[in-house]
């Protein structure tokens, strides 16, 4: 019996907080007849296998409880190198003594010894095989640790993307003292194509430079010199001499070094880029910053940008493959510039006077699939989202049937989700009374946090929480990565109905939902914040203005509480709502002209800090707009995509009036942060999602119900006069709206259910 040990993580997040590790027996005396057992010499820590523990990787390894833990928990490391300590009776080729590696990824090479079969391992030759065939040097354990990844891209990227004709064709590469860069010295040198690496000037240069010659490279040069002008000739003496071309360069570096070694190349050369840390460089350099190159891309520019919190003049490259940022330039580029080349850019579109600016993240959002499917649905309420820019949505937990109160609940939201997603699309978490046990396994399974109602909520499945229910929450996921958001209404003093007010004038209505009730909840929820102050606190859909100062004052103790506002409380008021009209019913109330201005303070005041649609659809029986009765209505207002517009129009009457950079701020970047999603989502950033939108901000409009997405076409904005239009939608470099053609055929949203790592 061999007890080993193994390094495991349960839950993304920084290496030093979430990996442990863990013993596990291996029984090397019963093997059946395929197995082999196997022990580590050594394992190297790529930056990608940290990514993966972050939970930033696109591959990572399935969690088990093979390990013996009492959850299921993934192992670490993907390359390493094992010998092999003992096999079943059947295992024909490999004998105790060889060396093999992890035949596929996510193997989990972070352990002492491993149980597999033949078929899990590919051998390579061990320091006495080598000798016998002729070779005395053979590998080192190192390279036999290290020999699938950074070898194999050498020759991949010397291989597979341009022809390079032996004995003549060039490639130079920066970082040529990097691991890659000398595997791809010596590689060249086997193939028979000739070589410059550029290296860092220092103290002991030509030793450094002999070395290299050694391994392969034909010519090596500084950084100064592949920076200077007058090397350039050289350079072009060497490639002519040996009567080939330069039509290869490997980026590792980015900056001044990659556009040096970009403008040595021939015409109709290839730069890829490699590596996986994200290069920044400033403005002055003339780049912003690359990122890696390797598949087609598609870029736009214009001359109004949104960059930075500012709007500038800029080019945008993107992969729709990755769904990411590859660079941004702060200048548009011209049709032949060789920029466009180096990125394999197929699609390139200058749309200016349009502003290209980020896709909105509504946190706010109810769709109701599965369950109350008819009042909308994800296929329906996602093409919304797309129409007007918004290129993720997170989904409420309620009025679906079931609620995302419960794991089992949350697995059929899932599978009731897949596949029907046209924008990206994450989830919230319900907490309700007695599901405290609950909060943390769908923490795990990626809610970016909980709603909770201290008022009715309008649905049985969904009822109401205490304030001790409120405590025994915040004890439980204190130390989570998560949030707890609220309904912030609260009825203590029930208002006796006076029976003589006219249920279809909307004042009555106003006057039942006081501005009482959201500064009373507000006050409890902060009091409760001040309890347990580790764990971020949101308010939802705040209406009255008066939770203004409470929420400045929270905010000068440091309890973290964040609050929204909805595009309807900044859009409409109640003066100016008929009787009867029930479609502009929702909880908390749309209230007065004075009120609205006073939000729009809080708002610029950064004392609110998000704008969401608080979409809430159902069908218009529901709202009974033949009855007109405002207290049997059903509540919520739709809006999920017309919220760019509608902030904009109204924005343009404030003085002095919005910017599209504030909208961004509390639209995208300030939602994104919201719900764990700031490192990927929000604003142009090299490595960010491509979440793209298009905006006319000169187009008029006039929304007209039957023209709207959603299920139930019903809005309170019928007839409203919009500036300012969403042309093109974006969602991670794939377009899946396009305002004359329409959307996507496909859905091409991913569902977001990594738990938070921020
Ligand atoms: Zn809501």
């Amino acid at each position: 019996m061999i007890t080993a040990q193994a390094v495991l993580y349960k839950q993304h997040g920084e290496p030093k907080d979430v990996l442990f590790t863990q013993s596990f027996e291996i029984d090397d005396e019963n093997l059946s007849s395929n197995q082999i057992v196997v022990k580590t010499l050594a394992s190297p820590v790529n930056p990608s296998d940290i990514n993966q523990i972050q939970g930033v990787y696109p591959s990572k390894p399935e969690k088990t409880t093979q390990f013996g833990t009492d959850e299921p928990a993934a192992p670490c490391g993907n390359e390493g190198l094992f010998q092999v300590i003992a096999t079943g009776d059947k295992v024909e080729n490999l004998h105790i003594g060889d060396w093999v590696i992890p035949a596929n990824v996510n193997f989990g090479t972070w352990r002492t010894h491993a149980l597999g079969e033949e078929t899990d391992f590919i051998q390579i030759p061990n320091p006495s095989q080598s000798r016998v065939n002729g070779k005395p040097l053979g590998l080192t354990i190192n390279q036999g640790a290290t020999i699938s990844v950074n070898p194999m891209t050498a020759l991949l990227m010397l291989t597979h993307y341009v022809k390079l004709n032996p004995g003549k064709d060039w490639f130079i590469q920066n970082g040529g003292t990097s691991a890659v860069g000398q595997y791809a010295t010596q590689i060249g040198r086997l193939l028979d194509i000739h070589s410059i690496s550029v290296i860092r000037d220092r103290p002991n240069l030509e030793d450094k430079i002999d070395e290299l010659k050694e391994k392969g490279a034909t010519q090596v040069i500084t950084e100064d010199q592949n920076g200077s002008k007058e090397f350039g000739p050289a350079i072009k003496n060497w490639v002519k001499e040996t009567g080939g071309e330069l039509k290869l360069a490997l980026n590792c570096v980015g900056g001044k070094s990659s556009s040096g070694i970009a403008r040595k190349l021939n015409n109709n050369g290839l730069m890829l880029t490699y590596g996986v840390e994200f290069i920044t460089k400033p403005f002055d350099s003339g780049y912003l910053s690359f990122f890696y190159s390797i598949n087609m891309s598609i870029a736009l520019s214009s001359t109004r940008v949104l960059v930075e919190s500012e709007i500038i003049e800029a080019t945008i490259i993107f992969s729709p493959d990755t769904g990411k940022i590859i660079a941004i330039f702060p200048q548009i580029l011209e049709l032949e510039d060789p920029i466009l080349k180096l990125y394999n850019v197929y699609i390139y579109k200058n749309v200016t006077p349009r502003v290209i600016m980020p896709g909105l993240v509504d946190t706010h959002v109810h769709l109701n699939e599965p369950g109350r499917t008819h009042w909308e649905g994800f296929e329906t309420g996602t093409k919304s989202a797309a129409s007007g820019g918004v290129t993720c949505i997170i989904d409420m937990p309620l009025n679906s049937i079931p609620p995302v109160t419960t794991v089992s609940n949350f697995q059929t939201k899932i599978d009731a989700a897949k596949g029907s997603a046209w924008v990206d699309l994450g989830f919230w978490g319900g907490l309700i009374p007695d599901n405290v046990c609950d909060l943390i396994p769908l923490i795990n399974m990626g809610v970016r946090g909980f709603k909770g109602f201290l008022i009715d909520s309008g649905v049985e499945e969904f009822p109401a929480i205490s304030n001790e229910d409120i405590l025994k929450a915040m004890k439980e996921v204190q130390f989570e990565k998560t949030m707890l958001m609220f309904h912030a209404e609260m009825d203590h003093q029930e208002l006796a109905l006076d029976s003589s007010l006219d249920p279809t004038l909307y004042s009555s209505f106003l006057d039942s939902r006081p501005d009482r009730f959201e500064t009373q909840a507000i006050g409890e929820i902060i009091q409760a914040s001040s309890k347990f102050p580790t764990i971020p606190v949101h308010i939802v859909h705040v209406s009255t203005h008066l939770a203004i100062p409470l929420l400045a004052a929270a905010k000068q103790a440091q309890l973290p509480i964040t609050a929204e506002t909805c595009f309807h409380y900044l859009s409409l008021t109640s003066e100016t709502i008929p009787s009867k009209s029930t479609h502009f019913k929702c909880c908390p109330p749309i209230r007065t002209e004075y009120n609205k201005k006073l939000l729009w303070d809080g708002l610029r005041t950064g004392v609110i800090t998000t704008v969401v649609s608080d979409h809430s659809p159902c069908t218009p029986q529901l709202k009974q707009l033949d009855k007109g009765n405002f207290f049997e209505a059903w509540g919520g207002i739709s809006s999920v995509g017309l919220g760019l517009s509608i902030i904009f129009t109204e924005g343009q009457k404030l003085s002095p009036k919005i910017s599209l950079t504030e909208i961004n701020q509390w639209c995208s970047i300030n939602t994104a942060k919201q719900v764990g999603l700031s490192h990927c989502k929000g604003k142009f950033k090299v490595g960010y999602d491509a979440d793209i939108l298009v905006f006319d901000d000169e187009a008029e409009y006039v929304i007209d119900n039957r023209d709207v997405h959603f299920k139930n076409k019903l809005t309170a904005y019928n007839g409203m006069k919009l500036t300012g239009r969403v042309i093109e939608t974006f969602v991670r470099g794939n377009l899946v709206y396009n305002s004359e053609t329409g959307h996507s055929n496909v859905p091409l949203g991913k569902l977001m259910l990594e738990p938070r790592i921020e």
